[in-house]
C-alpha cells in the first residue's frame, strides 16, 4: 500500500538519502531520535516483515547491515538500536516496512523516549558522513576480497 515512503521511494518528497540500491533506499529520520537516525526500507510496498518475500528479506537485510555499520563508524563507532514496529500496535505508523537505525550514545534515553532537531545545515552535514563512511566502507570490503569476479561485478567490467 502507498504511503509517505513510497513518495520519497519516487521522488515526490525529498529526503537526505544515504544509499539506493535496486531494491533498498536508506535515508535520515525527518523526526531523529538521535543524530544520524536512519531508516532503511524496501522498494516494495510491504506493511510487515512476513510480507516480504525471502529474497528481498535477505537483500534488505545486506543493505540493513552496510547502512547500520557506516553510521557507527560515522560516529567514531558509537552503539545503536536496530528497530522493525511490526504492526499499529507494536508502534509502526508508517506502513511501509522500514528498519531504524538508532545511534545510541552512553547513557542516552531509550528508543523513541525524545527527539532532537538538527541545526540549519547538520542534517546534510551528517548525511554526507555517513554516505562517506559507507563508500569507504564499501571500497575496502571489495579490496580485501581476492574475488576477481566481484570486482568486476561492482564495476560492471565484463
Ligand atoms: P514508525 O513509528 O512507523 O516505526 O516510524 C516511522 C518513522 O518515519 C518516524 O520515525 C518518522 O519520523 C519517520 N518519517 C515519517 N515521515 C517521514 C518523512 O516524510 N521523511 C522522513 N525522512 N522520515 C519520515
Amino acid at each position: 500500500m502507498a504511503s509517505i515512503f513510497t513518495k520519497i521511494i519516487q521522488g515526490e518528497i525529498p529526503c537526505e538519502k544515504i544509499i539506493e540500491t535496486d531494491a533498498e533506499i536508506a535515508f535520515l529520520d525527518i523526526m531523529p531520535s538521535a543524530s544520524g537516525h536512519t531508516l532503511v526500507i524496501p522498494k516494495l510496498e510491504v506493511m510487515r516483515l512476513e510480507d516480504l518475500p525471502e529474497t528481498q528479506a535477505i537483500s534488505l537485510m545486506r543493505t540493513l547491515q552496510q547502512v547500520a555499520k557506516a553510521v557507527s563508524t560515522a560516529f567514531d563507532g558509537i552503539d545503536y538500536n536496530l528497530i522493525l514496529n511490526n504492526g499499529a500496535n507494536a508502534g509502526q505508523e508508517v506502513e511501509h516496512i522500514h528498519f531504524h537505525v538508532l545511534p545510541r550514545a552512553e547513557g542516552s534515553p531509550g528508543p523513541f523516549r525524545k527527539h532532537i532537531q538538527y541545526a540549519e545545515g547538520e542534517m546534510q552535514e551528517v548525511g554526507a558522513r555517513i554516505r562517506n563512511c559507507l563508500w569507504w566502507l564499501q571500497f575496502l570490503k571489495i579490496f580485501t576480497r581476492t574475488d576477481a569476479d566481484e570486482l568486476c561485478r561492482h564495476w560492471n567490467w565484463q
